[in-house]
């Protein structure tokens, strides 16, 4: 069924190319990339950024098998990285050519046992260890038995070596973060001096390349440098927005003093008024939060606030002193500045405000 749902998120491709290049450029030409499509492409569509960015891109990430899947099925012959795989989806990441992180004994020996009873050859796996985020990954006191399993198959080969950092943004965590980096490169030596060949090594992420480009070792996992934003204005301000969302007016309402808009008479009109109603609300990603004048949209380059409570599927916005018509484009966001504030306004994270973009919103690529 085709989906005419109005409102789009347009992914700029030439912006995401000038994010990938800026980053390029701050690393050695050496250095691998790997582009982080996890989350739809942090609520884009990951299969359009995938097939957009794979022959710029050494390596994608997903964090879950189905994600690789749809890659994978999408054509995109790129190595996929599967940051977060569980035992049931092994069989799967073997038959669509997926990557797996091996985190724990647990999820190794299902996927030793499962090389062998295949068998595969030198199936390229990725090794992940905690140096102090304290969610995925083995300890460096693991590392013997790991050891002494990879020294009796030749099912799979190491491809990397990974950690992830906690704090990469914070520079006032630049201590802890340091003893992330150290700690890595301590593990990386003792499970090279192991092995009769060198996985790839990688720890940095978008603010890890910002902040400590000199660890970037092998290869970089980028993810939201990509989409436009640094976690740092100085570093935003570099990017270009990846991620816009557009509307339409629906339908225009002329109102009287003391009448009311939405859901639980939230708005009540002090004067003659003009709204918009335009059709993008809770279930599309806009946070309740945005409603009673916090948020605003652009229309004919004014702004709009909301007004009222944001409703399931749609919005009604104050266009009282704006020159517009139904059918007129309705701006959600289309620069960072906007993101910041609706992240600002909905009590959260940049990231959260794109992955929230949900799969109704139709998703295009524009060249
Ligand atoms: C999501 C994720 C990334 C990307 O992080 P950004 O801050 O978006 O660049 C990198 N590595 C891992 C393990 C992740 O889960």
């Amino acid at each position: 069924m085709t989906n005419n749902h109005v409102t789009v998120l347009e992914i700029d491709a030439k912006a995401l190319a000038h994010n990938l290049n800026y980053f390029k450029q701050k690393l050695q030409p050496t250095t691998k990339i790997l582009a982080v499509v996890k989350a739809f492409g942090y609520g884009s569509d990951g299969v359009k950024v995938a097939q957009f960015l794979q022959d710029k891109v050494d390596y994608f990430a997903v964090a879950y098998a189905h994600e690789g899947i749809a890659l994978r099925e999408a054509n995109v012959k790129t190595p996929i990285l599967v940051l977060h795989p569980q035992i049931p989806n092994l069989q799967s990441i073997v038959d669509y050519k997926l990557e797996p992180n091996l985190y724990n004994f647990k999820i190794f020996d299902a996927f030793l046992t499962l090389a062998d009873e295949i068998p595969l050859m030198n199936y390229p796996v990725h090794i992940k260890f905690n140096t102090g985020l304290n969610r995925l990954g083995f300890w460096h006191n693991d590392i013997p038995k790991i050891i002494e399993s990879l020294h009796k198959t030749n099912h799979v080969k190491v491809q990397s070596l990974f950690s992830h950092l906690a704090a990469s943004e914070d520079l006032e965590e630049k201590e802890f973060t340091i003893n992330q980096l150290n700690n890595f490169a301590y593990i990386a030596k003792q499970f090279y001096k192991h092995l009769d060949y060198e996985p790839m090594l990688h720890i940095l992420n978008t603010s890890g390349v910002v902040n400590y480009a000199k660890a970037q070792f092998d290869m970089v996992r980028v993810g939201i440098g990509l989409y436009g934003f640094g976690n740092d204005d100085k570093e935003t301000a570099e990017l270009k927005n990846t991620h816009n969302l557009k509307s339409i007016i629906s339908q225009i309402h002329l109102i009287e003093p003391g009448e009311t808009v939405g859901y639980n008479r939230a708005f009540v009109a002090k004067r003659h008024s003009k709204t918009a109603t335009i059709p993008v609300g809770h279930a599309d990603g806009l946070s309740r939060k945005l409603g009673n004048k916090n948020g605003y949209v652009l229309i004919n380059n004014q702004k709009a606030k909301i007004i009222g409570n944001v409703c399931m599927d749609m919005i009604m916005v104050d266009v009282t002193k704006i020159d517009c018509k139904e059918g007129d484009e309705v701006i959600i966001f289309n620069n960072q500045e906007m993101l910041n504030h609706i992240s600002k306004v909905s009590e959260t994270i940049v990231y959260e405000t794109l992955t929230a973009i949900s799969q109704r919103v139709k998703k295009m690529l524009k060249k």
